[in-house]
């Protein structure tokens, strides 16, 4: 455990007597997940499972998948990539034993799954029996002028909804599988991306309840799980009474909070950021510390709403907000329940939850 050593060992204990935020990772290898919990991690606040659909192995699968032209071409991707999705999870499952762990469905702009060399088209080709002049008649159909504001999220799980299908189902039988080897259960929080509307959250809430009643009529057993959303756009914020009706939890993701909120590309936006901030407009990068008088407003305003429709409901945030000390401080203020941040800043954000919770106390 490399941080418990010495002085800053006895530093984290102390903290950790004194904050009232919990502190989870946003990791999806079982590396990641190893690191954080070394690092005192109390779960995991956001797995991106596109992140495992990018593995070399899997990116020709997944391209299939995305690239077919029906359910039943889909399906067939999906069930290439099943096993390998539910060894993800029990992997994942393990090494946080009990812990909480957040499963975002897949969430990618669709931009970055789609073939651009002619031998990755080739290979695509070869594996789905298609002719790849009809990939990339397929492909210039899915092309978008602004993939970041298009069809990725909720959207894809909408249109798609085997794909969410095939997650909750590698989620659930990985879920199983963990118990029934360890004996005890993970409690899977399956999350859902890019939600503005409570009828998405209920439609993708549905497949994944559908696909949980599946597989335990599959394997005989049942595990407990919560289904919510992250709240990152504008909308969802505003909306969060209605949307709380439906979902167990919500998770802020600040990253495209921030960007839909200030109108700002996430990925450009460093370029003019500095003289913004510079000539005084921002005090901070907004995307490296959370713009509280702004994006704050509509996190503090969804949380109460949330809170009004569903007391109980849980709370946190998993942009890269999650890890900045000011940001973690404005989490406490608000009663987040918990902050998340990368495997790395879990020392700071534990170090900073506590002098939140003393700031609190006056
Ligand atoms: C976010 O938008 O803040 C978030 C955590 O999701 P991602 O960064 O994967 O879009
Ligand atoms: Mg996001």
């Amino acid at each position: 455990q490399p941080e418990l050593a010495g002085d800053f060992g006895t530093l984290m204990v102390w903290a950790d007597g004194v904050r009232r935020l919990k502190v989870r990772a946003n990791a999806e290898t079982p590396l990641d997940a190893k690191v954080a919990r070394e690092f005192g991690a109390e779960g995991i606040g956001l797995c991106r499972t596109e992140h495992m659909f990018f593995d070399a192995a899997r990116i020709t699968a997944v391209r299939q998948m995305i690239l077919a032209e029906d359910e039943a071409g889909r399906r067939v991707a999906l069930e290439k990539l099943l096993p390998e999705q539910r060894a993800d999870f029990i992997q994942l499952f393990e090494v946080m034993a009990g812990l909480p762990v957040t499963i975002r469905l897949l969430d990618p702009p669709l931009h970055e799954f789609l073939p651009h060399e002619e031998a990755e088209f080739a290979e695509v080709a070869s594996a789905a029996g298609v002719d790849i002049d009809v990939l990339k008649r397929r492909a210039a159909e899915l092309h978008e002028f602004n993939p970041m504001l298009g069809h990725r999220g909720c959207r894809l799980g909408v249109t798609y909804p085997e794909i969410y299908e095939m997650q909750a189902r590698a989620i659930f039988e990985a879920a199983i599988a963990v118990a029934e080897k360890s004996g005890s259960a993970p409690i899977p929080e399956v999350m859902i991306p890019l939600v503005a509307t409570r009828r998405e959250l209920e439609l993708m809430k549905a497949v994944v309840d559908k696909a949980a009643q599946a597989v335990f009529a599959d394997k005989g057993a049942t595990i407990e799980y919560l289904v919510g959303t992250m709240i990152e756009l504008p909308r969802a914020a505003l909306m969060a009474g209605e949307i709380a009706e439906v979902g167990a939890f919500f998770s802020f993701g600040t990253n495209d909070l921030t960007q839909t909120t200030l109108g700002v590309s996430r990925d450009d936006a460093a370029r003019f950021l500095t003289t913004y901030v510079e000539r005084g407009i921002y005090a901070r990068d907004p995307f490296v510390s959370l713009d509280i008088e702004g994006v704050g407003q509509l996190i503090e305003m969804a949380a109460e709403r949330g809170r009004a429709t569903r007391p109980d409901i849980k709370l946190g945030i998993c942009g890269e907000h999650g890890g900045d000390p000011a940001s973690i401080a404005f989490c406490e203020k608000i009663g987040l329940d918990y902050v998340s941040a990368s495997p790395y800043r879990v020392p700071i954000a534990r170090l900073a939850a506590a002098q939140a919770a003393l700031a609190a106390k006056g």
